[in-house]
């Protein structure tokens, strides 16, 4: 019944060291090229190998390393295995501060600023409340509702957008895809924060552009393939809108000739929003694995017919 986990160098011995101390009967190992056979149950991997049908051929739980599950190809996997993504406090916790950082920076105009700055201009802008601002976010998961929360503290106007109907007091929810123009036609500041699966892939397009209010701004924390690039570039140059705060691209790395880099209306960072914490990830294994062996419900398991 053992239990594997593929990770980078820096966060191994961590993995290592918390299984040994707080699940010692847990047979454990890190990965290796050579691993094999029928006692590998668990795996936590990014992307699981090609042969993992018949590598591991007893696996009962795939964990993914990661919040996301798109870079998982759902095909090669045998249909009863169940698939966990990690559902933990230092991934939203990490969300929650990047998305807060990004829209208090389109808030308080920091581009302008940037852009006034290599002038040598100083000329301020009126400085706005929160309250003035209307904030959006497109998913209300784990990450979306955490962000919401934290947005909530500075008074921000908040509204969310999902698939199915939500409740979360003090924000103005909306559900499904003819809900969509409602959503967006009332907002300053868009966050993406959906799962990439068919039905998002390509969501941030010209049509979306033109559904909100002119001179708003995005921040894209989801995937780089929720943008139709050529279509942000056109709507940021006919200033349909203002600004883009890019988290992730495709593909990434992005190329360093790629005319998002040198995009005045664009600040890109390296798919840094957020990363598993393996102290508090951990945890979440740990107790997914103790769930298991009660037959209790798994938190963040993958509905596969969703893909998310
Ligand atoms: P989650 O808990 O699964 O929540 C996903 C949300 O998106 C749910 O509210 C879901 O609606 C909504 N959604 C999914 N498909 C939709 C559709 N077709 N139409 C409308 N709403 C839809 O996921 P999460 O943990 O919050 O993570 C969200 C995503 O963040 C991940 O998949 C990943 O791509 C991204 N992420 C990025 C980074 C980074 O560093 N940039 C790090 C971690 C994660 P329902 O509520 O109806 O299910």
């Amino acid at each position: 019944m053992t239990f594997i986990i593929k990770t980078d160098a820096e966060r191994s011995p961590i993995w290592s060291r918390l299984f040994a101390e707080k699940m010692p009967e847990q047979p454990f190992a890190l990965w290796r090229d050579d691993l094999a056979g029928e006692h590998v149950r668990f795996l936590a991997t990014w992307v699981p190998p090609k042969d993992l049908a018949t590598r591991f051929p007893k696996l009962e739980i795939l964990f993914s390393t990661g919040a996301g599950v798109d870079q998982i190809d759902f095909s090669i996997l045998p249909p009863g295995l169940r698939v966990v993504r990690m559902v933990e406090p230092g991934i939203s916790g990490g969300m929650s501060e990047f998305v807060t950082l990004q829209v208090l920076a389109l808030h308080r105009d920091l581009p302008t600023y940037r852009a006034q700055q290599a002038e040598g201009l100083w000329k301020a802008k009126r400085v706005w409340p929160a309250s003035a601002r209307r904030v959006g976010i497109l998913g209300m998961g784990e990450l979306g509702q955490s962000v919401l929360k934290t947005l909530q503290g500075f008074g921000f106007q908040l509204s969310a957008w999902s698939r199915s109907p939500r409740e979360v007091e003090g924000v103005a929810c909306f559900a499904g895809r003819e809900s969509l123009p409602a959503f967006l036609s009332n907002l300053d500041i868009l966050v993406c924060l959906i799962p990439l699966t068919p039905e998002t892939r390509g969501i941030l397009n010209k049509e979306l552009f033109a559904m909100l209010p002119k001179g708003a701004s995005l921040v894209n924390v989801g995937r780089g393939q929720h943008m139709v690039q050529e279509d942000l570039i056109a709507a940021l140059d006919s200033g349909q809108l203002a600004h883009a705060m890019l988290d992730v691209t495709t593909p990434e790395p992005l190329p360093s000739d790629h005319p998002f880099w040198s995009h005045p209306k664009i600040w890109i960072t390296p798919h840094i929003a957020t990363m598993t914490q393996p102290e508090t990830a951990a945890e979440h294994v740990m107790d997914t694995l103790r769930r298991y062996a009660r037959g209790e419900a798994l938190r963040g398991e993958v509905d596969r017919s969703k893909g998310y």
